[in-house]
């Protein structure tokens, strides 16, 4: 069959299963590194498939690892692959596989938190924002440790346009603890709707694609897992600043189960609170009952841009974080001694 036969093309020569190579350098897993491994091709596979066609694309693998998901990637038809792993244990493997497939797996040890995604591959592949996303993707079986910071870093770098989408709408396919694949694809009203959803949701469109049981990886977490698939929206649903908004949205959830005006209080200082908190309530016509959980993005946003505007008429309002005052009375209280005394001068 034709179809097969073009398929066959991208396909690895025969070469030892990942389960082999696992046991040829024996590479037993590190648990302060998440080392969960996926061995099951199927499920690499399938994982693979929720990014769309990979046929000449490029990929980021973070964390290849032994390189089950890496041989997935190759198999799609990726024109060139780079992965950025931490742990050197993995780096011989990976170089094999590299020689399997010539010219099409760039192998990065380095810390997928400090590496430079604006940089990897040439701007030609670039898309203006506005266009169809470009033909890059971000794909991992992330490690628990670093997927809620990467996320969050990746959210930021999407709102300003910079790291992996200095290319365009670079789209991601990404493994996260179930839990933490569910707050990010929580709807409003949902029990798991908190600061993670409204952050991701403001600006992508986030696919729960399905849920790996704890069981299929080596060696077992505790958990279940999620996969989940990002495209960043050409407007985000809010026009802000991603710091101004995150600020909002960490007030308005630090309460979740209160009313949300407790949490928007705590934005202004003591003094003007009631005061400032009822001009912002009134400016985004939004219920001050309702709860964290029952706000609409669109709400967020309309609280968002009221703060926004206050705080161009009061800027020191911008630095202000309750917890820190808090953190200054405890601490003037513990030692009886003024506040004052503990402000930088
Ligand atoms: N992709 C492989 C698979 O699916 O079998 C391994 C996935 S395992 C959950 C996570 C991988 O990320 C490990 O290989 C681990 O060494 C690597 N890793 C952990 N922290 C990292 C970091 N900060 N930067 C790059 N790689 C990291």
């Amino acid at each position: 069959m034709a179809a097969s036969g073009k398929l066959a093309s991208f396909r690895l020569p025969p070469m030892p299963t990942v389960s082999e190579l696992i046991k040829l350098y024996n590479l037993r897993a590190e648990k302060h590194l998440s080392q969960n491994f996926l061995l099951d091709m199927k499920l690499t596979d399938k994982l693979v498939r929720q990014a769309g066609s990979l046929k000449d694309a490029h990929v980021y693998e973070v964390g290849p690892g032994p390189g089950g998901l890496t041989r997935s990637i190759l198999n799609a038809g990726a024109k060139e692959a780079i992965v950025v792993e931490k742990d050197s244990r993995f780096i011989p493997g990976l170089k094999l596989l590299s020689e399997a497939a010539p010219g099409r797996l760039r192998i990065v040890h380095g810390d997928i938190l400090t590496y430079r995604m604006d940089r990897g591959f040439l701007q030609n592949i670039s898309k203006p924002w506005e266009e169809d996303p470009p033909d890059l993707h971000i794909i991992g079986n992330l490690p628990f440790s670093v997927s809620t910071p990467l996320i969050i870093k990746w959210l930021e770098s999407m709102s300003n346009r910079t790291g992996p989408f200095n290319y365009g709408r670079t789209r991601l396919t990404l493994t996260f603890q179930r839990e933490v694949a569910e707050r990010l694809t929580a709807s409003t009203g949902s029990k798991q709707r908190s600061r993670l959803s409204v952050m991701a949701q403001y600006l992508c469109t986030v696919r729960n694609c399905f849920t790996i049981p704890g069981r299929a990886f080596v060696p077992k977490p505790e958990v279940d897992v999620g996969v989940l698939h990002f495209t960043p929206l050409v407007q985000p649903q809010i026009q802000q600043p991603f710091k101004l908004v995150e600020k909002v949205v960490r007030n308005i959830f630090q309460f979740r189960r209160k009313h949300c005006h407790k949490g928007i209080e705590k934005l202004f200082p003591e003094a003007c609170r009631a005061k400032l908190t009822q001009e912002m309530m009134q400016k985004a016509d939004v219920d001050p009952t309702l709860r964290p959980t029952e706000l609409t993005i669109p709400q967020i946003k309309a609280l968002v841009d009221a703060y926004a505007h206050i705080c161009n008429h009061e800027p020191n309002f911008l630095n202000y974080e309750f917890r820190e005052e808090l953190q200054l009375k405890n601490l003037s209280k513990q030692r009886n001694m003024p506040m004052d005394a503990f402000m930088d001068t």
